[in-house]
Formats: C-alpha cells, structure tokens, sequence
C-alpha cells in the first residue's frame, strides 16, 4: 500500500513538474512576433506525416537514419508498457494487461526486440560521438553542455533498455518459480536469455524479487525523469518535431520573403491613394516592443523561429552541407539555431526572475557575430537538410536586415552595390538614363 501511494504521488509530482516546465518553453516561444500559419492544412498534415512521423528526411543518410527510426519506435511503442506499468504501480497488480493473451505475449516479445534494437542504437551512436569522432559532433559549438547532453540522453536511454530487460528477466525467473503475484504472462525472447546468463534461475526468490522491483522502480522513475529532462535538453525535438515540420514554410525553399511593412510603405509611395501600413504594437511580458527592421533580439523573430530554435536536435546536418563552413567560414547553421535557443531561455530567465522583461543591454547579436551573419549565401542547403523542416536562412536574413536598415552595417564590397540602388534603382554603376546605351554600340 506504502508503495502503491508513493508511486502515485511520484507520478503526480512528475506530470505536474513537466506540466510547468512545459508551459515555460511555450510562454517563450510565444514572446516572438505572431504569424498566422494555417493555409493549405492537408498539405501540412501530409507533410507532418512523412517528415516527422515517416523521418523522411532522416534516411537521407541510412545508417544514422535506420538507428534513429529504431530508436524512435523504441521510444514511442516500448512506452505502450508504460500504461500497464502505471495500472499496476497504482494499484499493485501484476502484468495486468496479461488477459490480452496471445496479443499480449506478442506485445512484451515485441518490446523486448525493440528494447535490444534501442540499446544497440544507442551504444553504436555513443561510438561514433565519441571514438569514431564524426565531424560533425566534434565541433567547437558541441563544446561543454551540448555535447553531455547528447551522450547523457544516450547513456540513460542505455540503462533503461537494460532495467527493462533485467526487469523482465527477473520476473520471467519468479513467474518460473510459481511465486505468489507473479503469474505467468508474457514472451520474454530477450530476458529469457539475459535471465539464463545471469544465473537467475539459480538464485533465491527473495533476491530476484529484490532485482525485478528495483528495475522496476529504475524504469518508472527513469521515464518520468527523463519526462522533464527532455524538455530542458536538446531532445525536446522529441515533442516539438511534430508542430514545427506542421507549421513549416510551404514556399520554395530560396524565395525571401519581403517585409510587410516595407512593400506597403513602397506602395504607399507609388500610389497616394494607398494607405501606408499601420504599425502593430507587439507586447512581450508586459513591455512594449519598438517595431524593427529585421531582428536584434528574439522578440523580433516570429513564434514559428523561435519554435525552430527549441525543435533543433543539434544533428549537425545543416552545417555538413552548408557550403560557407566547408569552405572554412565562420557560419554554422547549427550555432545559429542553437544561439537563438541560448539566448531565448536567457530572456525566459530574466523574466521569471522579474516577473516582467526588462532588458539587459544584450541581443542575438552579441552570441551571433557579423562574419557569421554574412557569409551565408542563402542557399537553403541547411533548409534542405535539416530532418524536421527548421530555416536557419530566416533568422540569418532577419538579423542582417536589422544591421544594414537599422545600424547602416554591411560588408565593404556591399557598400557600392546598396548606393548604386538607392541612386540608381539597380545594382549597376549607370543612371536609368544610359540603360539603352548597350544597343548603340
Ligand atoms: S543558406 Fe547559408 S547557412 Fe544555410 S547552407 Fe547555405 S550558406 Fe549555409
Ligand atoms: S537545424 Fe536541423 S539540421 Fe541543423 S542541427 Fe538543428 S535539427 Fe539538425
């Protein structure tokens, strides 16, 4: 009975504590711009369907793509135990889905197949973090948090597949037994074996009772644990991949999209009988933002940017085929997602310090410098890349909109090119007067 109330309030206090954490990263993501995106709803559905649940994108590169759809079965169909673990944590039964029968043996044999994939998954991705050493987990922006947050996720998700089994093998022992409470059920293709290696059937059934339960409270505490790990890691992915391939751009990927604001001031120029756009105040916790030409901080990025800056799992595809790093630069599509989710938890923090915003003399621009910022090229390889549908190209474009209209910052060799718009109306040195003069010669 003891167990039975511990567990539940263990349970509450787990649900509760993600619950918060959880409206947290949405109250931040919403202290961006608001966007409506709800056009051409079947094509997102589809979309979600073949990028997130499908992971498309993922088997682009088939080995890390293979390991992760395991991983991720793993995730999503070993939880289904979950729901009997909870039946019988609360009210101190044994196995309770065990009247499924044949379907139930089939499910736990099932499980402990995927169990054994998600734990080889896991070790064979350790390695080639860590010994292997793959390019793309050893860069500098991977340095300290980062990268022990990728290999603790994996080391977790190691000793839960092996609680789960050890778990299993236990009880399959004590069901073997004929133990009081553990009444056979289930097909135990994996533990049967581990139970075997193990010298399980040779011990007393005080100390298998003693390792089934530990494992047992490892597994659910684990779980719950990793709940709200999850939502305070890069693995938030896990949640958010869903929403952010949904509500992803449906336009070609390299069409740059204008600023409101501007065409309509343009327009309002061209034609008087256009009225010039209303500015739209943008509240963030209590504060009133000033309206900005392209972005100095987060507030002036949209919600969706921001929802891509928590969606990034830091794979490092994008920077693999972003052709400024290869060549050497600066630029790191990945350091741009990650910087913007940086310093968005850094704004989170400030507010729920002081209840409200106030700012603190810092932006994106201080994490995201100017050579970074310019040596992008726009190709959209990133874009293409990425595995759940996040544009780095947005935010790079944004944050240099702000430095050249609001701060007159730009590149040397731009300089000529921006004055010879601004007098002529075209990139090129010659006034409107002499563009015919090609046909004279
Ligand atoms: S769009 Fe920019 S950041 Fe993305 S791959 Fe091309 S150069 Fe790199
Ligand atoms: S932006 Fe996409 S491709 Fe790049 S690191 Fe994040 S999830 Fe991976």
């Amino acid at each position: 009975m003891i167990a039975q109330v511990l567990f539940t309030a263990l349970l509450l206090a787990g649900a509760l504590l993600f619950a918060r954490n959880f409206m947290r990263v949405r109250r931040n993501i919403l202290l961006g711009r608001d966007v409506t995106i709800n056009d051409r709803q079947g094509e997102r559905w589809a979309l979600m369907a073949r990028v997130a649940l499908g992971q498309s994108k993922m088997v682009v590169r088939p080995l890390a793509g293979i390991l992760h759809i395991i991983v991720y079965a793993g995730f999503v169909i070993i939880n289904i135990e979950v729901i009997e673990i909870l039946i019988d944590g609360m009210f101190g039964t044994h196995r309770v889905l065990s009247f499924l029968g044949g379907f139930y043996d089939f499910l736990i044999g099932s499980f402990e197949w995927l169990a054994l994939g998600v734990w080889v998954a896991c070790v064979i991705f350790l390695v080639r973090r860590n010994i292997i050493k793959l390019k793309r987990f050893v860069m500098k922006e991977l340095d300290g948090w980062p990268r022990t947050d990728a290999n603790l996720i994996l080391a977790a998700e190691i000793a839960l597949m092996s609680a789960f089994l050890v778990m299993n093998a236990a009880d399959l022992t004590l069901q073997q037994h004929g133990i009081e409470h553990y009444r056979e059920a289930g097909s135990y293709p994996v533990s049967a074996w581990i139970a075997e290696q193990a010298s399980f059937p040779a011990m007393v059934s005080g100390t298998l009772v003693l390792i089934e339960r530990a494992c047992w409270w490892f597994h659910i505490i684990g779980i719950l644990a990793f709940l709200n790990y999850i939502v305070v890691s890069k693995h938030l992915h896990i949640l958010l991949a869903f929403p952010n391939v949904w509500y992803s751009t449906l336009r070609p990927k390299t069409e740059l999209v204008n600023m409101p604001r501007v065409t309509g001031e343009v327009r309002s120029m061209l034609d008087p009988s256009v009225q010039p756009p209303v500015v739209v105040a943008h509240t963030v916790a209590g504060v009133e933002m000033a309206e900005r030409f392209g972005a100095k901080d987060v507030f002036d990025l949209s919600w969706k940017q921001l929802m891509d800056a928590y969606s990034c799992t830091e794979c490092g595809r994008c920077t693999s085929v972003c052709p400024a790093n290869l060549t050497g630069k600066l630029l790191s599509p990945r350091k741009i997602m990650m910087d913007t989710r940086d310093r968005l938890e850094e704004v989170g923090k400030v507010i729920d310090a002081k209840s409200k915003w106030e700012d603190d003399g810092k932006s994106l621009h201080v994490r995201i410098t100017e050579e970074e910022l310019w040596a992008c090229t726009t190709c959209n390889a990133c874009t293409e890349a990425c595995p759940v549908n996040i544009d780095p190209v947005g935010i790079i474009t944004d944050l240099r909109r702000y430095l050249v209209m609001e701060e007159s910052r730009t590149r040397p060799a731009l300089t000529g090119m921006f004055n010879n718009v601004e007098n002529n109306g075209a990139p090129w040195a010659f006034g409107p007067d002499q563009r015919m003069k090609w046909t004279e010669q």
